[in-house]
């Protein structure tokens, strides 16, 4: 989707290819496409000349010599070509207008969600597809935007995407504002605080800008006529840059959903703050990880373990006729994880075969708690974290490491550590994205302080 850069430089493309061109005949080759009456938008719209062009948010204005004028929306992927009159149109060809330099613009829009529509220089402003689009970041009214942040239960990143708040800011834009504004996308708008959002508007606007000055950033989705490339692509910080290092930081660059939007971000540079957390504690088999939970149990967090979601898995009819089926074997009220266990360790390829099926049901269950308890904190203790793909789904992320891996793994059963190592042999470890990392080299009590800091530091990021 065309971002405000895009559009404008589409507007400033354009302006002076039709600027006092009259329209000749307009020819409507998708009706939908124009909201309201097809023939009075092209009755009104013939023998009119276009005398410039504006810009309310990412809606292109086209102002007529007759105190008409069309709101028109890119959508996907809608497009204005400026062509000779006889050139062939292309099959998403829209709407056409023939001008009196024997030219014709073409609106051409394949995804068809783009749109037309004929109002009054006198009335467009409050059309409804208008009137509620709030003023840029240059012109926003910080004590307003931040009066309705305060009364709002949405992410940040959600409540600028809001073009009722604020307008222009895309998927692209914000991630870059709030990276730039070391804000991390998930923080409640009703935590930023008055200096935070002067701070984030003067950022947009700096981004904004420059992406304006270098052509816009949709690449593929943009054909401006005269050939502006989106360069600023190429100057994007951390808009889908995930597992690269972070530019400012070298941490490694996370990508998550915000409300269903793709979301980058340096966890590092735009540390997770809120009131509750969904925490992930991972690592090598055998390093603490249990008992590190455990602990967290006593500050008060609510503790799940993707070892236990899943032997709840095991007594699901549908999960032990899948496994029965997948594998040959057959279990019936109930899969003996020991016995499963001993089947994997001999046949170490069916392992990647199990994950594939269990862990999305494992990731679906995670996600179903922290739906349900939004009041709480959380704490999850997900062994296979990267190799389970939900590494997207958690606030916080605890890498655990133990020098003392093989002795506290000695304290169990001699052959199920063997299997457990085995099965758990590709564990992946991804230091450089952890937000913490807790080194369970000691004692007990050393443990439990290195949690009690990590704690504190969550908390102290609250109200800062
Ligand atoms: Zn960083």
């Amino acid at each position: 989707m065309p971002e405000l850069p895009e559009v404008e430089t589409i507007k400033n493309t354009l302006e002076p290819l039709i600027k006092n061109y009259q329209i000749l005949s307009i020819e409507v080759l998708r009706n939908a496409t124009i909201i309201g009456d097809v023939n009075d938008f092209k009755e009104k719209l013939k023998n009119q000349k276009f005398l410039f062009l504006s810009r309310i948010g990412k809606f292109l204005i086209f102002h007529l010599s007759n105190d008409y004028i069309i709101i028109s929306h890119l959508r996907m992927e809608g497009k204005f070509y400026f062509l000779n009159k006889d050139d062939d149109v292309g099959k998403h060809a829209r709407v056409i207008f023939n001008l009196d330099n024997n030219k014709k613009l073409v609106f051409d829009d394949s995804r068809a969600f783009g749109l037309l529509k004929l109002s009054k220089t006198s009335e467009y402003k409050n059309d409804d597809l208008l009137k509620n689009i709030a003023n840029e970041p240059k012109d926003i009214d910080i004590d307003k935007l931040y009066n309705l942040a305060k009364n709002s239960n949405v992410h940040i990143k959600t409540f600028l995407l809001d073009q009722s708040h604020v307008a222009g800011l895309g998927n692209i834009y914000v991630d870059e504002t709030l990276f730039k504004s070391n804000i991390h996308p998930l923080t409640k708008a009703k935590y930023i605080t008055k200096k935070q959002f002067e701070i984030l508007m003067k950022n947009a606007d700096k981004i904004l800008t420059d992406a304006i000055k270098l052509g816009g950033s949709t690449i593929k989705s943009y054909h401006p006529s005269q050939g502006v490339d989106g360069r600023f692509q190429t100057t994007l910080k951390i808009y889908d840059k995930k597992g690269q290092l972070c530019p400012t930081c070298g941490h490694m660059i996370r990508k998550i959903k915000v409300n269903g939007r793709g979301s980058s971000f340096c966890s590092h540079c735009q540390p997770y703050v809120n009131d509750t957390y969904n925490i992930v504690i991972y690592g090598e088999v055998g390093v603490g990880k249990t008992l590190a939970t455990d602990i967290f149990k006593e500050y008060h967090f609510d503790v799940y373990n993707a070892d236990k979601i899943v032997l709840d898995l095991y007594k699901n009819k549908d999960v032990i006729k899948k496994i029965n089926k997948m594998f040959n074997l057959n279990f019936a009220n109930e899969i003996d994880k020991n016995i499963l266990r001993t089947y994997l360790s001999n046949h170490i390829k069916d392992v990647k075969k199990l994950n594939n099926y269990i862990h999305p049901l494992v990731k679906q269950k995670c996600i179903e708690i922290m739906k349900k308890s939004t009041k709480v904190n959380n704490i999850f203790e997900i062994p296979l974290l990267y190799q389970a793909h939900m590494d997207d789904i958690f606030d916080v992320i605890i890498l655990i490491k133990s020098k003392n891996q093989q002795q506290l793994l000695n304290q169990r059963n001699a052959d199920t550590s063997k299997q457990l190592l085995k099965i758990n042999s590709t564990n992946i470890i991804k230091e450089e994205d952890a937000d913490f990392i807790i080194n369970n080299d000691s004692d007990i009590n050393n443990l439990k302080n290195q949690i009690k800091d990590i704690i504190n530091k969550l908390k102290s990021r609250l109200g800062q």
